[in-house]
């Protein structure tokens, strides 16, 4: 018998998606550089399905039906591309590259390019869900030609989450790098989801005076409502965890500085390109920056703040409610950015790319995963051409209903001194889209002014030029 799928690269994911693949009734190949990983697999798991091990490339290549699907779940960067060199010789025309690891989407676009040169296709595919989504179903997102989709679609389709109606976490994105696209905005917005709950934390904290452990009773409520969501339930968990050393809220024993891995950066690296605002993920990047710059914080440690005392319990409990209507809106809002992103790199790339069904992909398996997403899908697919979410009837009638309460919160912040970079960014992108006139007007002018940049006029076609340093008359441009 032949493997229907092989993986190499047998690391925490791979050998995931391995098992996965197996427990699903497919024969599947093995094959790491260093072989003890891929024995410890068999030795460990082979009894959960049919697994071909194989020490050598080549003969890891011969344990597949054709055509072949081998992916490749190595360490990103320089090693895929080794591993890439390694195998694509081995393999014929018609075979399949997959590649799950956490590529750069300009990366993927480069060897999609190379390998179609050879008559291989090459899948860039996005994996979420970390090493358990990988286990017991990842959201999965697809790149490259609609002909390896339909040779790979029903076999990942079958190891992918599903969404509570049932449907796969796994979609054909769109072709080349497009999949590994979609999960950096993915990993962007997750960035801006937690930076937003974290900044509602602070506020019940600061200015309402709630304890961690009555924080987390407020997020479980919330729970139930609009915000249900993963990383919803998971903060309460950790808001309700207690250190067991020293007895008090796990969250005040860790050190406030977060990590990041770099995928939030490239989200914001990859927008700043495409000259699309993507504030919240950009607020959200920065926040774990300032957080990690221990000497900075240090040094303005001392700087005076207002006065501030916290709440009485009724007026916490109401800015409690006023906290879930400001988190939801620039939940929105970010949201929106992440979609306008998409869409760009969609005209930018050439890319066909279904925003409705991103939505419906990331329902399950990923750490985004949320009610809000169907939602979201539902938007699109009322109007796929939706500039952008803010602008859906329902998101807006829920945005517009919450306006109050988000500038109360935002200002409330503002008095306490307490930082709310996410949701001020968030009620500045919506201020600024629905304003009838921006300063920009003013900026023009003065680009005009210092560096002959002209400028268009809201009354007449044209571009324009004022003599600045001369008698002040307005020429053409
Ligand atoms: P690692 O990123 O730690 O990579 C280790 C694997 O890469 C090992 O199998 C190693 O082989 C192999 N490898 C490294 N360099 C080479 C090389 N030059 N030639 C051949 N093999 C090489 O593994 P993970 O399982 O954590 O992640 C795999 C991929 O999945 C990464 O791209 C990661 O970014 C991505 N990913 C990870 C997630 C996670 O939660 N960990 C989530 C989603 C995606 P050897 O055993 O011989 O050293």
């Amino acid at each position: 018998t032949k493997a229907q799928i092989g993986v190499t690269g047998l690391a925490v994911m791979g050998r995931n998606l391995a098992r996965n693949l197996a427990r699903h009734g497919h024969t599947v190949a093995l094959h790491n550089r260093t072989a003890t990983r891929t024995r410890a697999l068999v030795e460990e798991f082979g009894h959960e399905g049919t697994f071909l091990p194989s020490d050598d490339p080549a003969a890891f290549v011969a344990s597949l039906e054709r055509p072949r699907r081998v992916v490749i779940m190595v360490k990103a960067g320089m090693s895929t591309d080794a591993v890439i060199d390694e195998f694509a010789p081995l393999l014929e025309a018609g075979d399949m590259i997959i590649d799950g690891g956490n590529a750069h989407f300009e990366d993927t676009r480069r060897r999609e390019a190379a390998l179609r040169e050879r008559g291989l296709h090459f899948v860039g595919t996005g994996i979420s869900g970390g090493e358990e989504g990988a286990l017991n179903g990842p959201s999965i997102m697809p790149g490259g030609s609609p002909e390896a989709y339909a040779a790979l679609g029903p076999l990942l389709e079958d190891i992918a989450a599903k969404a509570d109606d049932g449907t796969p976490c796994c979609t054909h994105i769109g072709a080349d790098g497009a999949g590994h696209f979609v999960k950096m905005v993915h990993n962007g917005i997750e960035y801006a989801d937690m930076q937003l709950i974290g900044e509602a934390y602070d506020l019940l904290r600061q200015v309402a005076g709630y304890r961690p452990a009555e924080i987390a009773e407020i997020f479980r409520t919330w729970n139930t409502g609009r915000l249900d969501s993963y990383l919803i339930e998971i903060t309460a968990e950790v808001l309700a965890h207690t250190d067991a050393a020293t007895g008090r809220p796990f969250v005040d024993v860790v050190a406030d500085s977060a990590g990041q891995k770099g995928t939030g950066r490239w989200t914001v690296q990859t927008a700043l390109d495409l000259g699309v605002p993507v504030s919240g993920i950009a607020e959200a990047v920065f926040a774990r920056s300032v957080s990690g710059h221990t000497g900075l914080r240090q040094a303005a440690g001392g700087l005076p703040g207002p006065q501030r005392a916290t709440l009485g319990a009724e007026d916490a409990r109401h800015f409690a409610d006023q906290v879930e209507q400001a988190l939801y809106a620039s939940k929105v809002v970010s949201y929106a950015q992440g979609w306008n992103m998409i869409d760009a790199a969609a005209g930018e790339y050439g890319w066909t790319i279904d925003p409705g069904a991103v939505a419906a992909i990331w329902r399950g398996g990923c750490i985004i995963r949320a009610a809000f997403l169907d939602r979201i899908r539902a938007a699109f697919d009322t109007d796929p051409k939706l500039p952008t979410l803010l602008a859906d009837s329902e998101f807006a009638g829920e945005i517009g209903a919450a306006q109050r309460d988000w500038r109360t919160v935002v200002g409330t912040a503002v008095a306490y001194g307490v930082p709310t970079p996410g949701f001020s960014a968030a009620l500045a992108y919506y201020d600024a889209l629905r304003a009838e006139r921006l300063p920009a007007a003013l900026t023009q002018g003065q680009r005009d002014y210092f560096g002959a940049h002209t400028y268009r006029r809201v009354d007449r076609e044209g571009s324009f030029h004022t003599l600045w340093g001369g008698d002040r008359s307005e020429v053409a441009g």
